[in-house]
């Protein structure tokens, strides 16, 4: 019921909020993308990905406060002011209306109006050729849950938005963090190092929160809602239950209260997760490039959508194989088999086999790398595991 092979069109109206309105323009857009340059249409795409990957929990502002620190912008505060709560709400929330005001209208353009350009860029414009893109081709997130993904974004957006507007109001008005602004301050060394550990932080502390959130108590109960998607969109990133984006942007921030960090290094690492969190959840055959070892192609995390309980890393699929939770071509995954490590091929029912390998088929075999699946099973493979189909 959730798979669509064609998008539809309601009482002949086009819904605004999954972004039908972007189907409605196409010749338009058509039209104004053949004026681009062929030499910059790939810069436009990733400017694009760029743009919403800072709107998508409101990073764009605190990397303005940082960048207008960094050129000398200070208000820091008198040291001599008498600690009450009124006096730190005064001081340091200073302005927020302004703060707040700015967070919320960038990242909602910016999330609704360069988002949507994505989804015609992909979705609409090429959506006759999905076979040659696409990495589940004949299957496609019904209208209706467009829509959801959409709303529940917009929502966890606004809580992720206002949760940076205080943070960047904060820190402009000279509140405490461990940030600094001067390249040298802490020596080259810990410049240099600073680098990979804030990422493996990063990327480590969301790999369990992610696991624990996939337990049967907080799946059914939180996590289940960003499950809804099967064939993820770049609209799903943020779909996510509210308390859990808050819960993991809060945990993600603890580097800038923790120890010194440069601001640049802080931000342009989230810039990267938020940038390959779109391009994972796009639903499209992106592959990683040559100078990213660590980082999966996008159907690794389009994997987990499709078969739950498996692939729970982000950035550095290394954790999910050093934790045994790394898809293996043997077991099978389902939304009720929990804890990551699926179920052997041999203990499945022919009913769940038959379902397993349906699921495999729709897999684009143009996603992996050699275009050929690594999941595929062939008749002598299920004659290995006394099965046949
Ligand atoms: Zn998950
Ligand atoms: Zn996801």
């Amino acid at each position: 019921m959730e798979d669509e092979a064609e998008p539809k069109k309601e009482n002949g109206l086009y819904d605004p909020m999954a972004v039908r309105w972007s189907e409605k323009y196409s010749d338009t857009f058509n039209k104004l993308w053949s004026y681009v340059p062929s030499s910059f249409k790939n810069v436009v795409v990733t400017l694009a990905v760029f743009l919403v990957g800072i709107s998508l929990n409101g990073n764009w502002i605190n990397i303005f406060i940082h960048l207008r620190k960094q050129l000398g912008y200070t208000n820091d505060i008198k040291s001599s002011i008498t600690f009450s709560f009124d006096n730190f709400i005064y001081t340091y929330f200073k302005g927020f209306t302004v703060f707040f005001v700015f967070s919320l209208i960038v990242s909602y353009c910016i999330y609704l109006f360069v988002g949507g350009f994505l989804h015609w860029y992909y979705y609409v414009r090429q959506r006759d050729k999905a076979e040659e893109w696409k990495i589940q081709p004949t299957k496609f997130l019904s209208p209706e849950l467009e829509r959801h993904e959409i709303l529940l974004g917009s929502f966890t957006l606004f809580l992720n938005a206002t949760t940076s507007a205080l943070l960047a109001c904060y820190i402009s008005n000279g509140g405490y963090s461990t940030v600094y602004y001067n390249f040298s301050e802490y020596g080259w060394l810990w410049y240099i190092l600073q680098w990979p550990v804030v990422f493996i932080y990063m990327d480590y502390v969301t790999y369990w929160l992610h696991r624990m959130y996939h337990l049967p108590c907080l799946y059914k109960r939180f996590h289940k809602l960003h499950h809804k998607y099967k064939q993820p969109t770049a609209f799903s990133v943020t779909a996510i239950h509210p308390f859990e984006a808050l819960h993991i942007q809060l945990t993600l921030v603890v580097p800038l209260f923790a120890f010194p960090v440069h601001w640049m290094t802080f931000y342009l690492i989230a810039i990267y997760n938020y940038y390959h969190g779109i391009i994972d959840h796009s639903g499209i055959n992106f592959k990683s490039y040559w100078w990213q070892p660590w980082q999966p192609d996008a159907i690794f995390h389009d994997n987990h959508h499709q078969y739950f309980h498996v692939n729970f890393s982000f950035n550095i699929e290394y954790w999910d194989k050093l934790h045994g939770t790394y898809r293996k071509k043997d077991r099978v995954y389902t939304e009720e088999i929990f804890y990551g490590t699926g179920k052997s091929i041999k203990e499945v029912s022919a009913e769940e086999l038959k379902a397993d390998l349906e699921e495999r088929k729709s897999e684009n075999p143009l996603a992996f790398r050699g275009d050929k699946s690594y999941y595929e099973l062939s008749e002598k493979d299920l004659n290995k595991f006394n099965k046949q189909f």
